[in-house]
Protein backbone atom coordinates (compact mmCIF):
# COMPACT_ATOMS: atom_id res chain seq x y z
CA UNK A 1 0.00 0.00 0.00
CA UNK A 2 1.29 3.28 -0.79
CA UNK A 3 2.24 5.46 1.76
CA UNK A 4 -0.07 7.88 2.02
CA UNK A 5 -2.96 6.06 2.68
CA UNK A 6 -0.34 4.05 5.49
CA UNK A 7 -0.07 7.01 6.74
CA UNK A 8 -3.63 8.06 6.71
CA UNK A 9 -4.89 5.12 8.18
CA UNK A 10 -2.35 5.44 11.12
CA UNK A 11 -3.44 9.10 12.17
CA UNK A 12 -6.70 9.35 10.89
CA UNK A 13 -10.01 8.00 12.70
CA UNK A 14 -12.71 6.81 10.22
CA UNK A 15 -13.49 3.88 7.93
CA UNK A 16 -11.25 3.22 4.90
CA UNK A 17 -11.91 1.78 1.95
CA UNK A 18 -9.21 1.45 -0.24
CA UNK A 19 -10.06 0.62 -4.56
CA UNK A 20 -13.16 1.71 -3.62
CA UNK A 21 -16.09 1.51 -6.78
CA UNK A 22 -17.53 4.88 -7.43
CA UNK A 23 -20.24 3.54 -9.06
CA UNK A 24 -21.52 2.93 -5.27
CA UNK A 25 -21.38 6.40 -4.61
CA UNK A 26 -23.28 8.34 -7.22
CA UNK A 27 -27.00 8.21 -8.64
CA UNK A 28 -26.05 7.19 -12.46
CA UNK A 29 -23.64 3.80 -10.87
CA UNK A 30 -21.03 4.83 -13.03
CA UNK A 31 -17.37 5.29 -12.59
CA UNK A 32 -14.06 3.75 -11.99
CA UNK A 33 -12.39 3.60 -8.87
CA UNK A 34 -11.45 5.45 -6.16
CA UNK A 35 -7.45 5.45 -4.96
CA UNK A 36 -9.39 5.42 -1.33
CA UNK A 37 -13.11 6.23 -0.16
CA UNK A 38 -13.03 7.56 3.71
CA UNK A 39 -16.34 7.87 6.03
CA UNK A 40 -15.54 10.85 8.57
CA UNK A 41 -17.92 11.08 11.55
CA UNK A 42 -16.24 13.71 13.16
CA UNK A 43 -15.01 16.74 12.66
CA UNK A 44 -12.43 16.17 15.28
CA UNK A 45 -10.90 14.16 12.27
CA UNK A 46 -10.90 17.02 9.88
CA UNK A 47 -7.11 18.72 10.89
CA UNK A 48 -5.51 15.53 10.63
CA UNK A 49 -7.03 14.91 7.22
CA UNK A 50 -5.67 18.01 5.92
CA UNK A 51 -2.41 18.25 7.59
CA UNK A 52 -1.68 14.80 5.94
CA UNK A 53 -3.11 16.29 2.44
CA UNK A 54 -0.62 19.26 2.71
CA UNK A 55 2.30 16.54 3.51
CA UNK A 56 1.11 13.72 0.79
CA UNK A 57 -0.43 16.11 -2.02
CA UNK A 58 -3.21 13.77 -2.68
CA UNK A 59 -6.25 15.07 -4.30
CA UNK A 60 -9.08 15.14 -1.86
CA UNK A 61 -12.91 15.57 -3.34
CA UNK A 62 -15.90 15.59 -0.75
CA UNK A 63 -19.34 13.34 -2.18
CA UNK A 64 -22.42 14.43 -0.75
CA UNK A 65 -25.19 12.15 -1.88
CA UNK A 66 -23.91 11.64 -5.20
CA UNK A 67 -26.89 12.92 -6.77
CA UNK A 68 -25.15 15.40 -9.05
CA UNK A 69 -21.84 14.28 -9.78
CA UNK A 70 -20.94 12.06 -12.58
CA UNK A 71 -17.41 10.32 -12.18
CA UNK A 72 -14.92 9.42 -14.92
CA UNK A 73 -14.39 5.56 -15.77
CA UNK A 74 -10.46 6.41 -15.35
CA UNK A 75 -11.41 6.85 -11.21
CA UNK A 76 -10.04 9.26 -8.47
CA UNK A 77 -6.61 8.85 -7.30
CA UNK A 78 -7.11 10.50 -4.55
CA UNK A 79 -9.44 10.50 -1.05
CA UNK A 80 -12.97 10.29 -1.70
CA UNK A 81 -14.42 11.47 1.31
CA UNK A 82 -17.68 11.42 3.17
CA UNK A 83 -19.42 12.81 6.09
CA UNK A 84 -21.42 10.99 8.98
CA UNK A 85 -21.98 11.26 12.21
CA UNK A 86 -22.06 14.41 13.71
CA UNK A 87 -22.74 15.66 10.29
CA UNK A 88 -25.99 14.80 10.23
CA UNK A 89 -27.23 16.14 12.98
CA UNK A 90 -29.73 19.09 12.97
CA UNK A 91 -29.58 21.47 16.07
CA UNK A 92 -31.99 24.21 16.49
CA UNK A 93 -30.95 27.27 18.31
CA UNK A 94 -32.98 30.68 18.60
CA UNK A 95 -34.24 32.11 15.59
CA UNK A 96 -31.59 29.64 13.41
CA UNK A 97 -30.51 26.09 12.47
CA UNK A 98 -27.97 24.43 12.08
CA UNK A 99 -27.79 21.41 9.74
CA UNK A 100 -24.89 19.40 9.46
CA UNK A 101 -23.53 19.19 5.23
CA UNK A 102 -24.17 15.24 5.91
CA UNK A 103 -27.84 15.72 6.39
CA UNK A 104 -30.16 14.72 3.48
CA UNK A 105 -32.47 17.44 2.38
CA UNK A 106 -35.68 15.30 2.93
CA UNK A 107 -35.01 14.85 6.28
CA UNK A 108 -33.90 18.42 6.62
CA UNK A 109 -37.42 19.55 5.06
CA UNK A 110 -39.08 16.85 7.88
CA UNK A 111 -37.15 18.04 10.75
CA UNK A 112 -39.03 21.60 9.31
CA UNK A 113 -42.03 20.62 9.19
CA UNK A 114 -42.04 18.88 12.59
CA UNK A 115 -41.14 22.42 14.18
CA UNK A 116 -43.49 24.28 11.63
CA UNK A 117 -40.83 25.87 10.09
CA UNK A 118 -41.37 27.12 6.59
CA UNK A 119 -39.13 28.53 3.87
CA UNK A 120 -37.44 25.68 2.39
CA UNK A 121 -40.21 23.36 1.03
CA UNK A 122 -39.03 24.10 -2.99
CA UNK A 123 -36.45 21.48 -2.07
CA UNK A 124 -39.26 18.77 -2.01
CA UNK A 125 -38.20 15.94 -4.46
CA UNK A 126 -34.68 17.29 -4.89
CA UNK A 127 -32.19 14.58 -3.74
CA UNK A 128 -28.84 14.97 -1.83
CA UNK A 129 -26.97 16.06 0.87
CA UNK A 130 -27.07 19.51 2.72
CA UNK A 131 -23.33 20.05 1.71
CA UNK A 132 -24.28 19.18 -1.81
CA UNK A 133 -27.41 21.60 -2.15
CA UNK A 134 -25.17 24.48 -0.72
CA UNK A 135 -22.30 23.88 -3.39
CA UNK A 136 -25.14 23.76 -6.31
CA UNK A 137 -27.49 25.85 -4.64
CA UNK A 138 -29.84 23.57 -5.38
CA UNK A 139 -33.68 24.44 -5.76
CA UNK A 140 -36.31 25.22 -8.43
CA UNK A 141 -39.07 27.31 -9.40
CA UNK A 142 -38.30 30.61 -8.29
CA UNK A 143 -36.54 28.57 -5.14
CA UNK A 144 -33.16 28.44 -4.26
CA UNK A 145 -31.63 27.09 -0.60
CA UNK A 146 -29.29 29.83 -0.57
CA UNK A 147 -32.26 32.61 -0.01
CA UNK A 148 -32.11 31.01 3.79
CA UNK A 149 -28.40 30.24 4.21
CA UNK A 150 -27.40 32.75 6.89
CA UNK A 151 -23.52 31.21 6.99
CA UNK A 152 -21.56 28.42 5.97
CA UNK A 153 -18.82 26.20 8.19
CA UNK A 154 -15.76 25.55 6.22
CA UNK A 155 -12.28 23.77 6.42
CA UNK A 156 -9.49 24.99 4.07
CA UNK A 157 -5.88 24.71 4.32
CA UNK A 158 -5.57 24.22 8.59
CA UNK A 159 -8.06 26.19 9.67
CA UNK A 160 -11.96 26.39 9.72
CA UNK A 161 -13.71 30.04 8.55
CA UNK A 162 -17.03 31.24 8.53
CA UNK A 163 -18.28 32.23 4.80
CA UNK A 164 -21.13 34.22 3.93
CA UNK A 165 -21.37 33.51 0.41
CA UNK A 166 -23.19 35.10 -2.59
CA UNK A 167 -25.86 32.36 -3.90
CA UNK A 168 -26.97 32.71 -7.33
CA UNK A 169 -28.37 30.32 -9.95
CA UNK A 170 -26.61 26.83 -9.76
CA UNK A 171 -23.80 28.53 -7.94
CA UNK A 172 -23.06 27.84 -4.33
CA UNK A 173 -20.19 27.88 -2.14
CA UNK A 174 -16.91 27.66 -3.89
CA UNK A 175 -14.42 26.11 -2.14
CA UNK A 176 -12.05 23.32 -2.90
CA UNK A 177 -12.08 22.40 1.14
CA UNK A 178 -14.21 20.84 3.32
CA UNK A 179 -17.68 22.49 4.70
CA UNK A 180 -19.12 21.06 7.71
CA UNK A 181 -22.41 22.52 7.88
CA UNK A 182 -24.45 26.23 7.57
CA UNK A 183 -26.63 28.22 9.46
CA UNK A 184 -30.27 28.17 7.82
CA UNK A 185 -33.18 30.92 8.79
CA UNK A 186 -36.60 29.95 9.12
CA UNK A 187 -39.98 31.55 9.17
CA UNK A 188 -42.45 30.30 11.50
CA UNK A 189 -45.66 28.91 9.37
CA UNK A 190 -48.52 26.55 9.73
CA UNK A 191 -47.92 22.75 9.43
CA UNK A 192 -51.07 21.97 7.37
CA UNK A 193 -49.82 25.18 5.05
CA UNK A 194 -46.31 23.19 4.81
CA UNK A 195 -47.73 19.87 3.97
CA UNK A 196 -50.18 21.34 1.16
CA UNK A 197 -47.07 23.30 -0.69
CA UNK A 198 -45.54 20.47 -0.53
CA UNK A 199 -47.84 18.09 -2.22
CA UNK A 200 -47.98 20.50 -5.12
CA UNK A 201 -44.86 21.11 -5.62
CA UNK A 202 -44.31 17.34 -5.63
CA UNK A 203 -47.08 16.85 -8.11
CA UNK A 204 -45.83 18.92 -10.55
CA UNK A 205 -42.28 16.88 -10.12
CA UNK A 206 -43.70 14.08 -11.14
CA UNK A 207 -45.74 15.45 -14.06
CA UNK A 208 -42.68 17.41 -15.25
CA UNK A 209 -39.18 15.19 -14.17
CA UNK A 210 -38.58 11.21 -15.44
CA UNK A 211 -39.09 9.33 -12.19
CA UNK A 212 -38.59 5.50 -13.55
CA UNK A 213 -35.42 5.34 -14.49
CA UNK A 214 -31.97 6.70 -12.82
CA UNK A 215 -30.44 10.33 -13.25
CA UNK A 216 -28.24 13.37 -12.05
CA UNK A 217 -31.13 15.68 -12.26
CA UNK A 218 -30.65 18.75 -14.67
CA UNK A 219 -27.68 17.48 -17.04
CA UNK A 220 -27.39 21.34 -18.57
CA UNK A 221 -27.98 24.65 -16.36
CA UNK A 222 -30.39 26.83 -18.01
CA UNK A 223 -28.57 29.78 -20.36
CA UNK A 224 -31.62 32.02 -19.17
CA UNK A 225 -34.79 31.30 -17.62
CA UNK A 226 -36.71 32.28 -20.69
CA UNK A 227 -34.70 29.47 -22.50
CA UNK A 228 -34.53 26.09 -20.76
CA UNK A 229 -31.95 23.87 -21.76
CA UNK A 230 -34.43 21.05 -21.96
CA UNK A 231 -36.43 22.83 -24.46
CA UNK A 232 -33.57 23.84 -27.14
CA UNK A 233 -32.36 20.13 -26.61
CA UNK A 234 -35.84 19.04 -27.25
CA UNK A 235 -35.62 21.51 -30.61
CA UNK A 236 -32.59 20.27 -31.72
CA UNK A 237 -34.64 16.58 -32.09
CA UNK A 238 -32.63 14.76 -29.38
CA UNK A 239 -34.99 13.35 -27.25
CA UNK A 240 -34.57 9.82 -27.05
CA UNK A 241 -31.22 9.53 -28.37
CA UNK A 242 -29.63 6.71 -26.91
CA UNK A 243 -25.46 5.47 -26.27
CA UNK A 244 -25.07 2.81 -24.52
CA UNK A 245 -27.00 2.77 -21.77
CA UNK A 246 -27.57 6.48 -21.74
CA UNK A 247 -30.78 7.86 -22.93
CA UNK A 248 -31.93 11.81 -23.69
CA UNK A 249 -35.28 10.91 -21.57
CA UNK A 250 -38.28 11.49 -23.84
CA UNK A 251 -40.34 13.26 -20.69
CA UNK A 252 -37.37 15.97 -20.27
CA UNK A 253 -35.00 16.49 -22.67
CA UNK A 254 -32.68 18.11 -20.17
CA UNK A 255 -32.52 14.94 -18.11
CA UNK A 256 -30.15 11.89 -19.34
CA UNK A 257 -31.68 8.48 -17.74
CA UNK A 258 -30.22 5.15 -17.43
CA UNK A 259 -31.72 2.60 -18.98
CA UNK A 260 -29.33 -0.05 -19.15
CA UNK A 261 -25.50 -1.26 -18.64
CA UNK A 262 -24.10 1.99 -18.80
CA UNK A 263 -21.20 3.59 -18.42
CA UNK A 264 -20.06 7.63 -17.64
CA UNK A 265 -18.20 7.57 -21.48
CA UNK A 266 -21.79 6.53 -22.82
CA UNK A 267 -23.21 10.03 -20.71
CA UNK A 268 -20.46 12.08 -21.51
CA UNK A 269 -20.71 10.84 -25.42
CA UNK A 270 -24.07 11.79 -25.05
CA UNK A 271 -23.36 15.41 -23.55
CA UNK A 272 -21.11 15.97 -26.04
CA UNK A 273 -23.56 15.62 -29.00
CA UNK A 274 -26.01 17.80 -27.16
CA UNK A 275 -23.65 20.45 -27.14
CA UNK A 276 -22.79 20.05 -30.64
CA UNK A 277 -26.31 20.11 -32.19
CA UNK A 278 -27.40 22.60 -30.04
CA UNK A 279 -24.35 25.19 -30.63
CA UNK A 280 -24.92 24.07 -34.46
CA UNK A 281 -28.57 25.09 -34.23
CA UNK A 282 -28.74 27.69 -31.53
CA UNK A 283 -24.75 29.00 -31.44
CA UNK A 284 -25.07 28.41 -27.20
CA UNK A 285 -22.93 26.49 -25.94
CA UNK A 286 -24.67 24.60 -23.09
CA UNK A 287 -22.93 24.29 -19.62
CA UNK A 288 -22.86 20.98 -17.72
CA UNK A 289 -24.81 21.63 -14.07
CA UNK A 290 -23.11 17.86 -12.85
CA UNK A 291 -20.14 18.14 -11.66
CA UNK A 292 -17.92 16.04 -13.58
CA UNK A 293 -14.89 14.60 -11.65
C1 LIG B 1 -33.86 12.87 -9.94
C2 LIG B 1 -33.09 14.11 -9.61
C3 LIG B 1 -33.75 15.32 -9.56
C4 LIG B 1 -33.05 16.49 -9.25
N1 LIG B 1 -33.73 17.67 -9.20
C5 LIG B 1 -33.06 18.81 -8.87
C6 LIG B 1 -33.76 20.06 -8.76
O1 LIG B 1 -34.96 20.16 -8.95
N2 LIG B 1 -33.05 21.15 -8.42
C7 LIG B 1 -31.69 21.10 -8.17
O2 LIG B 1 -31.10 22.12 -7.84
N3 LIG B 1 -31.01 19.92 -8.27
C8 LIG B 1 -31.67 18.79 -8.60
N4 LIG B 1 -30.98 17.60 -8.70
C9 LIG B 1 -29.52 17.59 -8.50
C10 LIG B 1 -29.10 17.26 -7.06
O3 LIG B 1 -30.14 16.64 -6.37
C11 LIG B 1 -28.68 18.53 -6.29
O4 LIG B 1 -27.64 19.21 -6.97
C12 LIG B 1 -28.20 18.20 -4.88
O5 LIG B 1 -27.95 19.39 -4.20
C13 LIG B 1 -26.94 17.35 -4.90
O6 LIG B 1 -26.63 16.99 -3.58
P1 LIG B 1 -25.59 15.79 -3.33
O7 LIG B 1 -25.35 15.70 -1.88
O8 LIG B 1 -26.06 14.56 -3.98
O9 LIG B 1 -24.32 16.39 -4.07
P2 LIG B 1 -23.09 15.59 -4.70
O10 LIG B 1 -23.45 15.17 -6.08
O11 LIG B 1 -22.63 14.56 -3.78
O12 LIG B 1 -22.02 16.78 -4.77
C14 LIG B 1 -22.27 17.92 -5.56
C15 LIG B 1 -21.09 18.89 -5.37
O13 LIG B 1 -21.05 19.32 -4.01
C16 LIG B 1 -19.76 19.08 -3.45
N5 LIG B 1 -19.93 18.78 -2.03
C17 LIG B 1 -20.86 17.97 -1.45
N6 LIG B 1 -20.70 17.95 -0.11
C18 LIG B 1 -19.66 18.75 0.16
C19 LIG B 1 -18.98 19.14 1.37
N7 LIG B 1 -19.39 18.71 2.57
N8 LIG B 1 -17.91 19.96 1.28
C20 LIG B 1 -17.47 20.42 0.07
N9 LIG B 1 -18.08 20.09 -1.11
C21 LIG B 1 -19.15 19.27 -1.05
C22 LIG B 1 -19.20 17.91 -4.24
O14 LIG B 1 -17.79 17.90 -4.15
C23 LIG B 1 -19.73 18.23 -5.64
O15 LIG B 1 -18.90 19.20 -6.26
C24 LIG B 1 -31.65 16.42 -8.99
C25 LIG B 1 -30.99 15.19 -9.05
C26 LIG B 1 -31.69 14.04 -9.34
C27 LIG B 1 -30.97 12.73 -9.36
Amino acid sequence: MENWKKSLIEHVKGDFYPDYPLSRLNAMGVGGKAALFLILNSEDEIPPLLKMKDEFNFPLFVIGEGKNTLFREEGFPGVVLKLKGDFRKIIPQHDKVWAGCGVRLASLLNFFISHAWGGIEGLSGIPGSVGGALVMNAGGEGFSLGEFVDSVEVWEGDSKRVMHPCFSYREGVQTSGIITGAWLRFVSSDKREIKQTIKEIMEKRHKKFPHAYPSLGCTFKNPSPQMPAGLLIERAGLKGLRRGGALVSPKHANFIVRVGECRSTDILDLMKTIQEKVYQMWGILLEPEVKIV
